[in-house]
């Protein structure tokens, strides 16, 4: 190893920062953080009011009293000339992105105090660092540092109540993966420190909980960090047909993958069935992610599912979803509204003809709107007939969009008068949203995601 990692005591310690500019101040910024006293010798000094600006020159005397030094200059003969007398004094000095000079090296953090994490290439990849600094950060959520606050807080009380070493480790790894973690996570402190308190009072192995997690249309990068993150802690995942293969591989590889998906027609498990999973492995004690495609209430029936699960008293949480329309509109170059094409935006679903029957068409028909038609793709021609009888014009645009966000997405153009014949002859699979409204005519000038669309009309002059 050559570098000795350890976490500094700076508070009211002298600091001298030799430097001003906008690397020094970052510096100064950090060290002002963790307590220091820090003292500026520079020409100029870009924020005069951070830290005690002692002087314009360098001058080795400076140093005297110093725990650190960081030589933040652009001049690298001064910063040479500062790490030297520096070293010949005893004092660690570090000068910035040259590692041959320094006496200590500065690593990445992820802050999530009083959690931080260090992470340091020795200087021989400080991009690698970072990336891996990126990764990290993303895992770690901000309720960390609140759930390692609160452990401290109870520190005594817990070594008092379980004197044994082993016990006392089962105790806070019951705590940092079970309810009080995901007490904390919701925000609910109080709730937490209860749960702490219930633990000690009568140790009872921990209880499942699920999390109802949006997977998105399909691209996993459209993924919330909060649903990695679920994915990454779940014991057992109940996925959605509509959930993508990519983002099904991000859940722990331990994980116990579920399908309970609905195809239409095919076989399927009953939403009873469902309920009844979730309960049954939250109650033994598992991590249950409920993993649905785009997001959860969002003609996801999460509603029900919750309303299942607190009925049977079990801990939940929700984590949003990127819901087809956003990625639809996103993926297809549509933007939604449009202060030129619409003020307003309707998420609507019609699963069949049956459904159909049911919705308002005549304020759905309505101008200066867009509808994103959630549905069966049964339903597309009974859809164009609704909505040109309650008087919204023949030559309407409509997007269809297939698969959207997903690598094989398709896109046809088409007037809602076409829709019947689309139906019909445009061989439309499933999952396919339906943008209906003037913003659906920009798919062609912004498109930026896959195939270009194809535009009915010119597709059956070809016919
Ligand atoms: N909860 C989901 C919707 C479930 S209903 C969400 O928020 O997106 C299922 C319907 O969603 C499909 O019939 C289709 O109309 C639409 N859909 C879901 N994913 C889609 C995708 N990748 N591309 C196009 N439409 C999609």
């Amino acid at each position: 190893m050559r570098y000795f990692p350890l976490f500094a005591d700076l508070r009211e310690r002298r600091v001298l920062v030799v430097g001003g500019g906008e690397v020094a101040v970052r510096k100064v910024r950090l060290l002002r953080e963790a307590g220091a006293r820090v003292e500026v010798v520079a020409r100029e000094f870009d924020e005069p009011g951070l830290a005690a600006w002692i002087a314009r020159e360098f001058d080795e005397p400076q140093l005297d009293g110093a725990t650190l030094v960081v030589a933040a200059t652009d001049d690298r003969t001064l910063n040479g000339r500062v790490a030297a007398a520096a070293r010949a004094r005893g004092v660690l000095c570090n000068v910035v992105d040259d590692a041959s000079l320094s006496g200590f090296i500065v690593p990445a953090i992820v802050d999530r105090s009083p959690l931080v994490i260090a992470i340091s290439s020795g200087g021989a990849a400080p991009v690698l660092a970072r990336l891996l600094r990126e990764r990290i950060e993303s895992l770690l959520d901000e309720s960390v540092g609140a759930l390692a606050r609160l452990l401290d807080s109870w520190r005594g009380r817990i070594r008092q109540a379980l004197p044994a070493v082993g016990e006392r480790r089962r105790f806070y790894e019951q705590a940092v993966r079970g309810r009080v973690a995901a007490l904390v996570r919701g925000r609910r402190h109080a709730e937490a420190a209860r749960e702490l308190e219930r633990m000690l009072v009568s140790p009872s192995p921990s209880r499942g909980s699920v999390v109802l997690v949006g997977a998105g249309p399909g691209d996993p990068g459209l993924l919330t960090l909060n649903a990695l993150r679920a994915l990454q802690e779940a014991d057992v995942v109940l996925h959605d047909r509509l959930v993508s293969d990519e983002v099904l591989a991000l859940a722990r590889r331990d994980a116990t993958r579920i399908p309970v998906g609905k195809a239409a027609r095919a076989h399927s498990v009953p939403q009873e069935r469902i309920n009844e999973l979730m309960v049954e492995h939250a109650r033994a004690g598992r991590r249950v992610v409920r993993l649905k495609g785009g997001d959860p209430f969002v003609f996801g029936r999460g509603g029900e599912e919750l309303e299942a699960l607190a009925r049977h008293g079990i801990e939940f949480e929700v984590v949003p979803g990127i819901t087809a329309a956003l990625a639809c509109g996103a993926y297809a170059g549509v933007p939604l509204t449009h202060r030129s094409h619409a003020q307003s935006l309707r998420l609507v679903t019609a699963h069949c003809t049956d459904s159909a029957e049911g919705l308002d068409w005549a304020s759905l028909a309505g101008g200066r709107q867009t509808l994103a038609l959630y549905m069966g793709v049964a339903a597309m021609a009974t859809a164009g007939e609704r909505l040109m009888a309650h008087g919204l014009g023949a030559n309407t645009p409509v997007a269809i969009v297939e698969r959207g966000s997903r690598p094989d997405q398709r896109v046809t153009l088409a007037r809602l008068d076409e829709l019947g014949e689309v139906a019909l002859h445009g061989d439309v699979q499933s999952p396919a949203l339906l943008i209906v409204g003037e913003v659906a005519s920009l798919a062609g000038a912004l498109h930026w995601y896959g195939e270009r669309p194809r535009h009915w009309q010119s597709l059956r002059r070809v016919a």
